[in-house]
């Protein structure tokens, strides 16, 4: 714990690139070293102010001219002396902590992920605070105000002041310790009194942590054996770092160990940081936790308003919330005293942050936990590769729930060959029968197919023209409600051409079954069922989701049709019928992750079925019936993964070793080309590392960028940080024009 303190203050590698030649040039004032935001990796150094002596800490937040601008800047360390000519120091403008606003270890975290993931420190920083800290504006004040003796109204004698009795009460009252505004008025102490003894200044204002205790509201449910195995085994190991796999099927109340544990956390007087992956599933893990304890619970999440965001920052900081429930950027949220952390749903790749500062916010939360020194729960009914084999070698350990709770049971999973089938709207004859069994049996059904929109493509029969995006290398797809060419990739919209742009042939046909095509048609086909889409296009409201929940909790007969976002871990007590319109898609993706996340949708998706005691069922369509994962899919997830395991280690992919990537995005294909070649032509991988490229990047075109890239695998961790240090060294020295960006990418996970 205190070597990761230490690092913050001397190690990190824009603090090397100054101190290497530190002191040459001393001067009298004190030096800020500071982190700007900006993409350059290297700390600045500023003259302290005039008139502002030696207050400065670590951690605080300063402002200082950079360029023209004045921006909010983070002090590193407070230095005697400069590499830089005194002459050319500017001052800092002023100093806005006195106390930092970061923990001890939120720093140390913010720190070692600049470092892990090879981002400039200053980019990082404000990762750590709410809106306005960023803007440079104090912390919110926390909503409690609480009232406490002064040194006067310490001093009184007993029952004083004796001619005003209900004075006397509040100040022995407040002899033990503040009470909150709220406490005072509940027993009876008016707003005059407290007025009065604050003019005589006996009393006065005073920020308190609300130390009410926390406790449980309603009982918890009774566990079983398994359950309460792993409660007893994350329980047991409070107070120390550990990492816990819960490997539960599907419904078999992950939630409800959860719960305990935090329970448990919280009688300890300690916060507990749970981590969601979508915003959409935050309401309803909320309310379970806010109906299961009498504590504060707050939610941290991208679709709250900055106002909102800046008040749950300052009460995760002062220890006023017990559970703080966020998504992905919630890891680096600060709290006073956290025992505890959750990671639900832990292989969902929303915890990946694909642009700017990319992290996986899965893995900082392991090493958060480390750094707090307390347990890490990761939850998943399907695990990534990463965990489970983390798992197998004893560093992570593993709780498994193999049965449902309560009534439920795991749904049998059967395929439907579809090879040479004619299919409606992408689904076949024998699924069609399904539906109409479930649906007539009052059950509600959900049919899923990852494609929004109503075809991939439009194409003309004639001269073989497609909807190609002018700029992207895709096709765009078609919609029709409403009526219009979209591309998925960079959000160009056309209109619908009635002919064809190159022939003028009126034959234009689309190819590739979306949820809008198959949504209408099973529309007409039952129509005396509700059909309901759930895609991004439907589901764009905040309160969408939520309302769909409640219609489906009615339990009358629904046919849903929709993405990936039906399989996130809902609850739809109701459906029994499951079909998976087309696995095929994943099944031979470029991704190296493809048959991982195959796995991982279809047991998902099948999750939703049968969990309210009624035997579900799932049906697969495919191609494929033959593919080793298609033969498996009715075994537990986790038999799959020694196979998947070993390809990744015949391929050299993780888990085994650790990859990186340089990204190159230009306006010009050969610039890229060029410049990452530049940089491979610096640096000589040593033994087993590899440095492959430039390659075009899987879809080399978008948005008129072209994408392109330097990918780094090698045997260990600290040999892939010393390559990439050296690549990055290189780009940085490297020429080129402002058309061309780049960034690293650590354990990338986009496909390469
Ligand atoms: P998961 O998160 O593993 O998918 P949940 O925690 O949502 O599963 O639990 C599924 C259902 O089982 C919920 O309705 C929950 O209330 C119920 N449940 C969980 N644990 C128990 C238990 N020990 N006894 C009875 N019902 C339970
Ligand atoms: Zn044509
Ligand atoms: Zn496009």
């Amino acid at each position: 714990r205190s070597r990761a303190l230490v690092h913050w203050a001397v190690s990190h590698r824009a603090e090397q690139t100054l101190s290497q030649n530190t002191a040459k040039t001393p001067v009298e004032t004190a030096i800020w070293r500071c982190a700007v935001p900006s993409p350059l990796r290297r700390a600045f150094d500023y003259l302290q102010p005039e008139g502002c002596h030696g207050a400065a800490k670590p951690g605080a937040r300063v402002t200082v001219p950079f360029g023209k601008r004045s921006v909010t800047a983070v002090i590193l360390s407070i230095a005697s002396g400069s590499p830089v000519e005194p002459a050319k120091l500017k001052a800092a403008t002023a100093l806005l902590d006195e106390e930092p606003l970061y923990t001890d270890t939120q720093r140390a975290l913010l720190s070692w992920a600049a470092d892990y993931y090879q981002h400039p420190l200053g980019e990082v920083l404000p990762v750590g605070l709410s809106p306005r800290e960023r803007r440079g504006q104090p912390e919110r004040a926390p909503t409690e105000t609480g009232v406490r003796l002064t040194a006067r109204g310490r001093g009184l004698p007993d029952g004083a002041p004796h001619r005003a009795p209900k004075q006397a009460a509040m100040v022995s009252r407040l002899k033990p310790g503040p009470l909150t505004l709220a406490e005072l008025k509940a027993e009876g102490f008016s707003s005059a009194v407290i007025k009065v003894l604050k003019d005589h200044a006996l009393v006065e204002s005073c920020e308190l942590a609300t130390e009410t205790a926390w406790q449980t509201r309603s009982p918890p449910l009774p566990a079983n054996a398994e359950q309460q195995t792993a409660i007893d085994q994350i329980v047991a190991a409070a107070g120390a770092f550990s990492v816990h796999l819960l490997y539960g099927v599907t419904g078999s109340g992950k939630t409800e160990v959860y719960l305990q544990s935090v329970a448990d956390c919280l009688n300890r007087g300690q916060q507990a940081l749970v981590l969601l992956p979508e915003i959409a599933l935050t309401p309803q893990t909320l309310a379970r936790f806010e109906a299961r304890f009498e504590a504060p619970v707050i939610a941290l999440h991208s679709g709250m308003g900055d106002a909102e965001r800046d008040r749950a920052w300052t009460a995760a900081r002062r220890g006023h919330a017990a559970v703080i429930l966020g998504t992905r950027s919630s890891v680096f949220a600060p709290l006073l005293k956290p025992g505890l952390i959750i990671v639900d749903e832990e292989h969902d790749a929303a915890y990946v942050q694909q642009d700017g500062f990319r992290y996986s916010a899965r893995d900082v939360a392991i090493k958060r936990a480390q750094l707090e020194q307390c347990p890490v729960v990761l939850g998943s009914a399907t695990p990534s590769l990463e965990s489970w084999h983390n798992a197998e070698l004893g560093r992570f350990q593993r709780h498994s729930l193999t049965q449902r709770a309560g009534t439920g049971t795991l749904p049998t999973l059967q395929q439907i060959d579809i090879s040479g089938l004619e299919l409606s709207a992408g689904l076949s004859p024998e699924l069609l029968n399904k539906i109409e069994a479930a649906l007539s049996q009052r059950h509600q059904v959900l049919v899923f197919l990852n494609r929004r929109g109503f075809a991939n493509a439009l194409l003309c029969h004639d001269c073989g023209w497609s909807s190609d995006c002018a700029d992207c290398d895709a096709r765009m797809t078609l919609h029709k409600t409403p009526p219009g060419l979209h591309c998925h990739h960079c959000g160009r919209r056309s209109a619908l051409p009635r002919q064809c742009p190159s022939c003028h042939s009126s034959r234009l046909v689309g190819t590739g079954v979306g949820t809008q095509q198959t949504e209408s048609f099973l529309s007409e086909r039952f129509a005396d069922f509700p059909v309901i889409r759930v895609d991004s296009d439907t589901m764009a409201s905040r309160q969408a989701m939520p309302e769909l929940i409640e219609q489906l909790a009615v339990g009358d007969p629904v046919l849903m049709i929709g993405t990936q976002m039906l399989s996130k871990g809902h609850h739809f007590p109701h459906v029994t019928l499951v079909a998976v319109v087309d696995a095929d898609a994943l099944l031979f993706s470029p991704d190296f992750r493809g048959e991982e996340r195959l796995l991982q949708l279809l047991t998902q998706v099948g999750g939703r079925a049968g969990r309210d005691g009624t035997l579900g069922e799932v049906l697969i369509q495919t191609r494929h019936p033959d593919h080793p994962l298609m033969q498996r899919l009715d075994k537990p997830y986790h038999t799959a993964l020694p196979d998947l395991l070993n390809h990744r280690v015949q391929a050299g992919l993780p888990p085994h070793g650790a990859l990186g990537v340089i990204r190159c995005d230009s306006q010009d294909r050969q610039e890229g080309l060029s410049f990452l070649s530049q940089v491979r032509n610096g640096v000589t991988a040593p033994r087993g590392a590899q440095i492959i490229g430039p390659l075009s990047a899987a879809m080399a075109r978008r948005k008129n960028r072209y994408r392109s890239q330097l990918v780094i695998s090698a045997g260990s961790r600290s040999m892939l940080a010393k390559v990439m240090a050296e690549l990055i060294t290189a780009a940085e020295a490297a020429r080129h024009s402002h058309r061309l960006s780049w960034s690293v990418d650590i354990d990338p996970y986009e496909s390469l």
